[in-house]
C-alpha cells in the first residue's frame, strides 16, 4: 500500500482515534486498577472488527487479526500509568482528555495512551483495507507496566510471537533497546542502643556513607550506543525508626540502570565486593536484588525479582532495517534509529526471544510531568506507522 493510501486511511478515521484516546485518558488506570480502561479497549476492538478479541489470565487485553504463515508480530502498549499527583499543579486537568492548540493534554496522554489509540486504530484499518498481513498480528493492551510489567511478563510466557513493537514515546523515531533495572537492597546490621551512649554500639550509618561515597567512585561498565551504566541511592529505612535509637539495620534501596550485556549477577557481585570494603568492625552487610510480588486486576499474582531487562536488536537486524525503509516510505521522511533512555517492556518480550523495536507519539520529556501532552499530528503520525508495518 502507498504513502497516500495509508494517509488516507488513517485520516479517515482521526477523529475516532482522537475521541477514543480522549476517553483513555478519562479513564483513570493505575496499576493494578485497569479494568475499566480494559474494558473500553476490548470494546474498541470488537467495534473495529478484530477476528478476535480477548482479555487474559492477567487482564491484558489482546486483539488479534488474521494473517499467513509469516513472522507474527505483536503491537505493545501497557494501560497504566503514574500518579498524576496534585491536579492543582496541571495546567489543564490530569484526567480530563482536553485538546488544546492541538495538543491532547493529561496523565497518560504520551505513557501511552496515545500510541495505544493508535495501534488500536491501525490494527482496525488492517480488517477495514481487506488486505491479509504476511502473519499474524495481535494488539496488545497490557496492564502494570509501571510497577514491574506482569502483564507483558505474562503475555512472554503465553503469547508465542516473532516480532514485537513498544509504542513508548519516541517522537516517532525507530529504537532499538535500552538499558535495564536493577532494584537492589543493600542491607547493614550495626547493634542497637540508645543514642545518648553511641560508644556502646556499633552504628551502620557510617559504614553506609562509605558505601555511598564509594558507589559516587564506582567504575561503570559502558557502552558505545548505551553509554554507561549507572547507579542511584534511592530510599533509605532505618529499624528502629526511632530517632533517639541508633538503628541496628539500614536498607538503601538502589536504582541501577544496566547497559545490555551487565548481568543482575553481575551487579550484585560489584555492589556487594564494595559493601564488604566499606564495612566498620562489627557491622555486616550483604547487597541483594530485591524482591516483587504484584497482583493484577484478575487476581493474577507473581512474583519476581526486580528486574527491567535490558534489550537489543542489532543495528543491523535485517528487520530493524526493513522497518526503517518501511516507515520512512510510510511518513516520507527521514527515520534515525537510537536508543531509548528509559526501561520498557520490550526486555520481558526480547528474553523470550521476540525481535523488539519500537516507536510512539510525543516527547519523553514530558512523560511522567505535569506537562504531559500529546502533538495530534504526532499520534496520526504513529497510526500511519503501526499500519505501514502492520501490513509490510
Ligand atoms: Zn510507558
Amino acid at each position: 500500500m502507498d504513502s497516500a493510501e495509508l494517509w488516507r486511511l488513517v485520516e479517515a478515521q482521526r477523529e475516532d482515534m482522537v475521541r477514543f484516546a480522549q476517553a483513555l485518558v478519562r479513564t483513570p488506570s493505575m496499576p493494578g486498577q485497569e479494568a475499566e480502561v480494559a474494558a473500553l479497549v476490548q470494546a474498541e476492538m470488537q467495534r473495529l472488527g478484530y477476528d478476535k478479541v480477548w482479555a487474559d489470565e492477567a487482564g491484558n487485553i489482546i486483539g488479534r487479526i488474521e494473517g499467513g504463515d509469516g513472522p507474527a508480530l505483536m503491537f505493545n502498549g501497557h494501560m497504566d500509568h503514574v500518579d498524576a499527583g496534585d491536579a492543582a499543579r496541571w495546567r489543564h486537568p490530569p484526567y480530563g482528555g482536553e485538546i488544546h492548540a492541538g495538543e491532547l493534554w493529561g496523565r497518560g496522554a504520551v505513557d501511552m495512551k496515545g500510541a495505544l489509540a493508535a495501534m488500536v486504530c491501525a490494527g482496525g484499518l488492517v480488517k477495514k483495507a481487506g488486505i491479509r498481513p504476511r502473519g499474524v498480528r495481535y494488539v496488545c493492551a497490557a496492564v502494570q507496566e509501571e510497577v514491574g510489567g506482569l502483564g507483558s511478563r505474562h503475555l512472554a510466557r503465553t503469547l508465542r510471537v516473532d516480532r514485537a513493537v513498544i509504542g513508548e514515546a519516541s517522537g516517532n523515531q525507530l529504537r532499538r533497546g535500552h538499558r535495564g533495572r536493577v532494584e537492589l537492597v543493600a542491607h547493614l546490621a550495626g547493634r542497637s542502643v540508645h543514642a545518648s551512649m553511641p560508644d556502646l554500639g556499633v552504628n551502620p550509618h557510617f559504614s553506609l556513607a562509605r558505601f555511598v561515597a564509594g558507589l559516587r567512585a564506582m567504575e561503570m561498565a559502558t557502552e558505545p550506543a548505551y553509554g554507561a551504566s549507572t547507579v542511584a541511592p534511592t530510599r533509605v529505612v532505618s529499624e528502629p525508626e526511632s530517632a533517639n535509637v541508633i538503628p541496628s539495620h539500614l536498607h538503601l534501596v538502589l536504582d541501577w540502570r544496566n547497559i545490555p550485556g551487565e548481568s543482575p549477577a553481575e551487579i550484585v557481585t560489584k555492589a556487594d565486593e564494595l559493601l564488604a570494603r566499606s564495612l566498620e568492625p562489627d557491622c555486616r552487610g550483604e547487597v541483594k536484588i530485591a524482591m516483587k510480588e504484584l497482583v493484577s486486576y484478575t487476581g493474577l499474582r507473581m512474583a519476581f525479582v526486580d528486574v527491567f531487562p535490558s534489550f537489543t536488536t542489532a543495528a543491523d537486524d535485517p528487520w530493524l532495517v526493513e522497518a526503517q525503509a518501511v516507515l520512512s516510505a510510510a511518513w516520507g521522511r527521514g527515520v534515525e534509529v537510537d536508543t531509548w533512555r528509559f526501561a520498557t517492556d520490550g526486555g520481558h518480550l526480547a528474553g523470550a526471544g521476540v525481535t523488539v523495536l519500537g516507536f510512539g507519539p510525543g516527547d519523553d520529556a514530558v512523560v511522567h510531568t505535569v506537562e504531559e501532552r500529546l502533538p495530534i499530528d504526532q499520534l496520526v503520525e504513529s497510526a500511519v506507522g503501526y499500519l505501514a508495518l502492520s501490513l509490510a
